[in-house]
């Protein structure tokens, strides 16, 4: 049972992100949700390193090891295979985004880039969603109208624009940029877990000060230009 192995309850649900040796350096990282009676589990990796071959791994191979992990191993002993499959997430933003209207046509969802990825979360449902509703209510009039040129059309980006969906594509139309830079999916990670380690630890000899320990690693890692750089860069998101 789902419920039991993730510790859940009534109509409870997990949701699981994993950055840092996943993806072994490459922009992206691993999920696991669980659905009602199945899971999800994957990869969101940077198409462009992928393809440009520079690390020398292949998805099929990455997702092996994601899913030999002891933290996903555990949850998905045992289960069946359903479905196994790649999808591209258009996150290239708003500066990329195609016409969204032509005579007889509206483009929503996917199809139309409005899809965002912050590095925290990949968003993209809630703006097909919101989208699509908009493309048929604009739709709508313009059939009771009998009139489906791209002008009538046109009231479907009025409504984008004063909904979150064409002002979130805005907000964080930088997103995208502040995400290439492949510290964040190195340098950091790797920080953060021997930060931890080194707090956590406690072993026969004598304990160096809590501050003193956060200090040295951080000196190792990010006491640096290069953070100064991506904190700037990061102002963007
Ligand atoms: C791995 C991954 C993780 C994601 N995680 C999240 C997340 O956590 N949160 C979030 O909000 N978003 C997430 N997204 C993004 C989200 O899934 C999409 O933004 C959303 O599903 C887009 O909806 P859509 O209806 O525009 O397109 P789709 O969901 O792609 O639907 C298009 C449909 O059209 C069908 N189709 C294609 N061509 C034809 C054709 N010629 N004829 C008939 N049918 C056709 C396809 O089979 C598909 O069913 C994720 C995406 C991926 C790939």
């Amino acid at each position: 049972m789902i419920e039991d192995r993730f510790g859940l309850e009534n109509d409870e649900g997990a949701a699981g992100l994993y950055m840092g040796s996943v993806t072994q350096g490459m922009f992206g990282g691993g999920f696991l949700y669980t659905n009602r009676d199945t899971l999800s589990v994957g990869l969101v990796l940077g198409i462009h390193q992928l393809a440009s071959n520079d690390h020398g791994l292949d998805a099929p191979s990455l997702m092996e090891s994601f899913t030999g992990r002891p933290e996903i191993r555990r949850f998905i002993k045992g289960g069946e295979l359903k479905e196994y499959s790649a999808h591209i997430i258009s996150e290239a933003g708003i500066g990329t985004m195609p016409k969204l209207v032509a005579g007889g046509m509206l483009i929503a969802g996917d199809a139309a880039g409005f899809a965002l990825n912050l590095g925290l979360t990949v968003r993209g449902m809630e703006f097909a969603i919101a989208s699509g509703v908009m493309a048929a209510e604009t739709a709508i009039e313009a059939l009771n109208q009998n009139d489906t040129s791209a002008t009538t059309l046109s009231g479907y980006e009025k409504r984008l624009r004063e909904s979150f969906v064409l002002p979130d594509m805005e907000t964080f139309r930088n997103a995208r940029e502040v995400l290439d830079r492949q510290r964040l999916f190195t340098v950091y990670p790797r920080f953060i877990c021997e930060l931890f380690d080194e707090l956590f630890t406690i072993d026969d000899g004598p304990k160096e000060g809590l501050y003193a320990s956060a200090k040295r690693v951080a000196k190792k890692y990010v006491l640096n230009i290069d953070t100064i750089k991506d904190l700037l860069a990061a102002r963007k998101l």
